[in-house]
């Protein structure tokens, strides 16, 4: 028998390469300064490795780019649409099937038909945009979390379930009129990436059945949560993934997609929706704000892009390297003495900031500050998810305090991810040092955009 090789490579080549700017810390001292402390205010090209997000920065391939040259830009009926609609049609097995711009305009639709004032919309966990979208409409949006969630080193496999118990208990106390449908974001976004299992939405399905709800998936991370069914969930190891995936679209009546996450795309989404008389409606919306049915404010070279992406990402060994690379930065920071949320999640690593930096109090942002040291060693961009991105006035504090590395899609190699690793764990030996800060300088919404901050002196 010849033997068995296991390390996971990236299941790539590289045909075109960009160039990364080096910088030292010096500049780096000077451009952080300048930029509030605030890495949103930080220009791209003074980024060294760049885990802001993994939202549409995602690598294309050959073949996608292959699509863009044979785009068919013809404003109706394109054939770009047509591939595009009968790759998700065979993916997703729905038979209506919107592009729009990005997954918020998916949402911006979805809620203006159903929601309004009164009406409370309950999910696993809502993204940032789904919420304002669902609040925007008048509706009330409700997290359903597990209790696990918010203990960043709970272990369970499927953190991202909905609190099944919860719903039903929702329902029955604000009665059935009140919920215009139920919906479930795969994976969990908020809550570090955290996959769903089948188990779980077959039980929002069954709950919806009860009280004949319409249920919606936000499907953003479908693949990488199929992915996630196959390794962790007992009797699926056997299944491929797309049978998976498959199985969790026909569980719901309707999904919104940002098409930048498994999409493989730097822009687009996609609105699916099971009801004839409420997708009509949805066009018609579509063509009022977004454009024309067969292109919704995309060019059909993003459609085919789209039609592409769609295909690649279910593709095992992507899959295998995509969820085993980002557990590999996951247990390099663990040695490290990191405490991160465990367990790794599919599209990110979350540090847990409150346990690197237990003498900076919530109110003078841990995650931050942590944010600020990875810039300053490493030129390494991070996401604060935390009290600057949850806190202020009267709202409720968040649960955990976390710093989120964004693995973007088929971009770095392992030696900037043990790069990564490295300046962490340099960051970890400063811990000690690291400041809090104050705020100087903010919008009254959505501040983590563009706050600036001080550093508060030991
Ligand atoms: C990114 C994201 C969205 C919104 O998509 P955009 O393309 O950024 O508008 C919605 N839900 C989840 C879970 C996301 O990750």
């Amino acid at each position: 028998m010849p033997a068995l090789l296991t390390t996971i490579i990236e299941p790539f080549r590289i045909k075109v390469v960009e160039p990364i700017r080096m910088t030292t810390p010096a500049q780096r001292e000077a451009i952080l300064c300048g930029a509030g402390f605030n890495p949103f205010l930080i220009a791209a090209s003074d980024v060294v490795i760049d885990l802001l997000t993994d939202s549409g920065t995602g690598a294309m391939s050959s073949e996608q780019w292959a699509g863009v040259m044979r785009a068919d830009e013809s404003y109706a009926g394109a054939t770009s649409f047509f591939r595009f609609r009968d790759a998700l049609r065979g993916i997703t097995g729905f038979e209506h099937v919107l592009p729009t711009h990005q997954g918020r305009a998916s949402e911006r639709i979805l809620f203006e038909l159903v929601g309004g004032e009164g009406l409370i919309v309950p999910s696993n966990a809502h993204f940032d945009t789904t919420r304002a979208n669902v609040e925007h409409s008048g509706a009330q949006a409700i997290d359903l979390r597990l209790p696990e969630a918010s203990d960043p080193s709970n272990p369970h496999p499927f953190k991202g379930n909905m609190d099944i118990a919860a719903l039903e208990a929702l329902i029955a106390s604000h009665g059935r009129a009140r919920f215009p449908l139920v919906m479930c974001t795969v994976t969990n976004n908020s809550g570090g990436g955290q996959p769903v299992s089948l188990e779980n939405l077959r039980a929002i399905r069954a709950v919806c059945d009860r009280h004949n709800l319409p249920f919606f998936i936000d499907a953003c991370r479908f693949a990488e949560n199929a992915c996630f069914i196959k390794k962790r969930e007992p009797g699926q190891s056997h299944r491929p993934v797309r049978e998976i995936a498959r199985e969790m679209f026909d569980l719901a009546d309707g999904a919104t997609i940002s098409a930048k996450k498994d999409g493989m795309v730097n822009i687009g989404g996609v609105l699916l929706i099971r009801d004839a008389a409420l997708f009509r409606r949805a066009c018609n919306l579509l063509i009022l704000t977004e454009g024309y049915v067969t292109y919704g404010g995309l060019a059909g070279r993003d459609l085919e892009a789209m039609a592409q992406g769609f295909e690649e990402v279910l593709d095992e060994d992507y899959l295998a390297y995509r969820l085993r690379s980002t557990e590999y930065l996951g247990e390099r920071l663990r040695a490290h003495g990191i405490a991160i949320v465990e367990p790794p999640g599919g599209h990110a690593i979350y540090i847990d900031a409150r346990s690197l930096c237990p003498h900076i109090p919530a109110a003078q942002f841990p995650g931050q500050a942590v944010v600020c040291a990875l810039y300053r060693v490493g030129g390494i961009r991070a996401c604060e998810i935390g009290s600057v991105m949850f806190g202020g006035e009267g709202r409720t504090p968040p649960p955990m305090e976390l710093v989120r590395l964004a693995i973007p899609r088929r971009v770095y190699t392992q030696s900037h991810i043990d790069y990564v690793a490295e300046a962490a764990g340099e960051v970890f030996r400063q811990r000690h040092s690291l400041r809090g800060l104050r705020i100087v300088e903010a919008p009254p919404v959505l501040r983590h955009f563009s706050a600036r901050f001080e550093e508060i002196e030991a």
